[in-house]
């Protein structure tokens, strides 16, 4: 177990998104930072969330301030944490009941606060997204990805943690012994024992609990708790993030996540010691999206979970997703409530400024700018040949050796595209990993490979191969190599 110092130039309470992102900024601009969590990192709502990492296009009609934060974020995540987030794109649709005001104004709202949008004919969206609702009667194109929350506040950590933060899960702020100046030391539960911490400066970014760090403090903070139900279901109903595009209901959101598709979500008052989806809940989930993305309801739902979302004042759907940041009065605590995961880096960035400014400390913000590691782990684990176990780096390795010149060259000294599938599913990736024209291998490997693929045309094999062939044919490659 980690062990704790006795006193920092910081003490952060909360390791979701927030307070990770708050630890790296400031252990980045020198302070001596630490940071418990009582659960595991993303015990709250930073690890129940649909993973959706926003283009802005959702809060241009009502909250044109976070929509434009989201739209910047958007962009400078794809940037500096680009291994936790797939770029799917996003559409918005709308239905012939969401004709109206919210869907005539929507261009122009996001026009307002520098969203890019894009409309295309629904003939054309649903070429891309055959499950759609064929009756879709607009569509636009918007920056929306998904994001793996978990990496991304994990990576967050690793480099809070290389930047010198002492960071340490399931250890939890129980009581504050308070003096004239204000906090004078935080009392932590871990393992079963207590231990006590002096920090000059205490941030609570405790999400939805927020309010109870503050009361810790004898301060007063107004935290809005707001639940929300998603339904994972087995598979990609669809490849780009689906939005419907009406004012924001339930079951509006489709996010790919992987092999499978979250659908979400409900929007109930909170209650902190019930945070659990209901049936009901996940029934009214499945039949509303299956009015965007049709059969969704015959798909296999492997799972429901439920967040709390910690708003900045009353909670509710239509509640800002804007961000407040306190400097309590005469006290040596900062709290920070609201935002979204799109956005936390740049909370970060405005906690650390107050923070930095009640320390001393010059330095600025880099976290604009410099890029997330790459957790170890999550790179070892990145297979690109399933069938024969081959991993991306050891086919990076091998791609820089001097006798091998193709993707075929590759494969004989790895196996990878050897196994079940003959390649299908990975010859994209096995390119990928070699320098030059990508679309030229891919051609010349499948043509290599067709050769032993040709006489075994019949019953499983055949079928497997039309597989294939439709697979490759979306990117105009024949996998016969004209044969
Ligand atoms: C249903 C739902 C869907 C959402 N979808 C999206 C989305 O798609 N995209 C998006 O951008 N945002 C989304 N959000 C919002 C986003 O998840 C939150 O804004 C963000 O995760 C908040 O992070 P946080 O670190 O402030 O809070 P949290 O992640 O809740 O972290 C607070 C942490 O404090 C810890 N803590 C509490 N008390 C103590 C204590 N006494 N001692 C130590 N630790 C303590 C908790 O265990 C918790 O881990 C969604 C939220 C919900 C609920």
């Amino acid at each position: 177990m980690i062990n704790l110092p006795s006193s920092s130039d910081v003490l952060i309470i909360g390791g979701g998104a927030t307070g990770a992102g708050i630890a790296r900024d400031l252990a980045m601009r020198g302070a001596s930072v630490v940071l418990i969590e009582k659960g595991d990192f993303c015990a709250g709502a930073s690890g129940s969330n649909h993973g959706m990492l926003h283009s802005g296009a959702r809060y241009a009609s009502s909250d044109k301030e976070s929509a434009r934060e989201c739209a910047e974020e958007n962009d400078i995540l794809k940037r500096t944490a680009s291994a936790y987030i797939e770029d799917t794109g996003g559409f918005f649709v709308a239905l012939p009941e969401d004709e109206g005001s919210f869907t005539d104004s929507f261009q122009s709202n996001c026009r307002a606060a520098g969203i890019y949008t894009r409309e295309l004919a629904p003939e054309e969206v649903l070429r891309e997204e055959p499950l759609l609702n064929p009756d879709i009667t607009r569509a636009f194109e918007v920056k929306d990805a998904a994001v793996d929350p978990f990496m991304l506040v994990n990576a967050t950590i690793a480099s809070a943690r290389a930047a010198g933060a002492v960071i340490t899960n399931y250890s939890k702020a129980v009581s504050m012994n308070l003096g004239d100046e204000g906090i004078e030391s935080v009392r932590i539960e871990r393992a079963g024992r207590t231990c006590e911490i002096k920090p000059q400066l205490v941030i609570n970014a405790a999400g939805a609990w927020a309010g109870s760090i503050a009361a810790m403090a004898g301060q007063n903070l107004e935290v809005g708790v707001d639940k929300g139900t998603m339904a994972v279901v087995d598979g990609r109903a669809a490849n780009h993030l689906i939005n419907r595009l009406r004012k924001p209901a339930d079951a509006d959101i489709l996010v790919p996540h992987r092999s499978a598709t979250i659908v979400g979500t409900t929007s109930s008052p909170g209650d902190l010691n019930r945070i659990r989806p209901t049936a009901e809940e996940v029934e009214n989930l499945l039949r509303e999206a299956s009015k965007t993305i049709i059969g969704l309801h015959s798909m296999r739902t492997v799972r429901a979970y439920s967040g709390v979302r910690p708003l900045a004042g009353a909670g509710g759907r239509n509640a800002s997703r804007n961000f407040n940041v306190t400097k309590h009065e005469n006290s040596n605590m900062i709290s920070v409530v609201g935002g979204k995961l799109t956005t936390y880096r740049l909370i970060a960035q405005k906690v650390a400024d107050e923070a930095a400014g009640f320390l001393g400390i010059s330095s600025a913000c880099r976290t604009d700018r410099e890029e997330l590691p790459v957790l170890e782990k999550f790179r070892s684990k990145q297979e690109v040949c399933s069938c024969e176990m081959v991993s991306r780096d050891s086919l990076i390795e091998w791609s820089k050796s001097d006798d091998v010149t193709c993707a075929a060259d590759l494969m004989r000294r790895t196996r990878a595209g050897m196994g079940y599938c003959q390649s299908g599913l990975c010859a994209f990736d096995i390119v990928s990993c070699m320098e030059g024209d990508p679309v030229q291998m891919l051609q010349d490997f499948l043509s290599e490979r067709w050769k032993g693929e040709e006489a075994v045309l019949y019953d499983q094999q055949l079928r497997q191969e039309v597989f294939k062939s439709h697979l490759f044919k979306v990117y105009n490659i024949d996998h016969s190599g004209g044969n």
